[in-house]
């Protein structure tokens, strides 16, 4: 049940955060994007400028996670995801900023390298920089079980694991993301407007899950729309309601499941493969903001925003934001696939 009307930013006050993300990251208007749509008013909420090696929007959640590993004494971080895992290299970097050694579980075979620079460039290099310990495993489709693995083997020697889930998305990762929706919040009142929306590509959910609770307690008018790119958008709506659930009871807040919106449609072929429109909105960001999306997340992301904007979501007056959830070094593992 929804309790007083604590306002948003002292009930996050209740959760301590390492420092180590780089926040508020700023939110800039697209106008020249704006003027080539010709749609809603664009603006961006730079959530790729979180700071530590090159951001992204698991820092956030990382920078509460990872303080929970710390004051309960773990020795060791252990995580995973794919080859080109954004989450895992964010997690590799805060594990070297705080002196912890790092343990990745390193999935293969969810998607064909796409480029012969795929296996070891963007992602897969900066693990190697950040002195991550990579273990290859098989993709099975189950994306903790080797990560469980791993923090159970090192249990048996005597190490004190701490595991952080595939993309951080635990309920304190998505409490994290209903920080955005403050920051938010603050930076649109003093740019004086109300977003109709924000927009944002959506796929182990915490992210999504946090901007809904937030925006419920502190931005109801504000609609939060996520971009399947799993091609899985009836998981991904079910993971996204099941951590809001979690995250609203931490938060003593209530939101409307109903409302939960996560549009299928602009993943592409298959998770990991960038399709014409990602390309198009990887160009346009490009050429139009000098904003660095890539072919995983954020490039399909703004495809769909674009999408919907071609449709006629919004009226020309409306102000909507895309959040830039990161993931610019995989750009570099899928160079020579884009023709760019
Ligand atoms: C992980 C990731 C997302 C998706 O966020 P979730 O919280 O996993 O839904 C979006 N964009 C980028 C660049 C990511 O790395």
């Amino acid at each position: 049940m929804p309790g007083d009307r604590k306002p948003l930013i002292d009930r996050l006050a209740a959760f301590p955060r390492l420092g180590l993300a780089n926040l508020p990251t700023p939110l800039e208007p697209m106008k020249r994007l704006t003027a080539h749509l010709g749609g809603p008013r664009l603006w961006v909420k730079r959530d790729d400028a979180t700071g530590l090696g090159f951001g992204g929007n698991k820092l956030r959640k990382l920078d509460y996670v990872l303080h929970d590993a710390v004051s309960k004494g773990a020795d060791t971080i252990v995580s995973g995801g794919v080859v080109q895992s954004n989450s895992q290299r964010q997690v590799a970097a805060v594990a070297a900023k705080l002196g912890l050694p790092c343990h990745l579980a390193v999935y293969h075979g969810r998607l064909a390298p796409p480029t012969p620079e795929y296996e070891t460039s963007g992602n897969a290099f900066l693990n190697r920089l950040f002195g991550a310990h990579l273990h290859d495993v098989p993709w099975t489709g189950d994306r903790n079980a080797a990560i469980r693995t791993l923090v159970d083997d090192l249990r048996t020697k005597g190490r004190k694991p701490y595991f952080v889930p595939y993309g951080v998305s635990n309920v304190l990762g998505a409490v994290a993301y209903a920080t955005t929706i403050a920051e938010i919040a603050q930076q649109a009142a003093l740019s004086g407007f109300k977003p109709s929306a924000i927009v944002h590509c959506s796929g182990s959910a915490g992210t999504q899950a946090g901007l809904i609770v937030g925006a419920a307690i502190s931005m109801p008018d504000t609609k939060v729309i996520g971009i399947d790119i799993d091609a899985e958008p009836a998981r991904v709506r079910t993971d996204v309601v099941g951590l809001a659930r979690q995250a609203a009871d931490l938060l003593d807040a209530d939101f409307d499941e109903a409302l939960v919106e996560v549009v299928a449609g602009h993943a592409g072929p298959a998770y990991g493969v960038p399709h014409a429109a990602t390309i198009e909105a990887i160009r346009l960001a490009g050429q139009t903001e000098a904003l660095v999306l890539d072919p995983v997340y954020s490039g399909k992301g703004l495809a769909g925003l674009i999408a919907m904007i071609r449709m006629g979501r919004w009226r020309n007056d409306e102000d909507v934001i895309f959040l830039h959830t990161g993931g610019a070094p995989a750009l570099f593992a899928y160079q020579s696939a884009l023709g760019i």
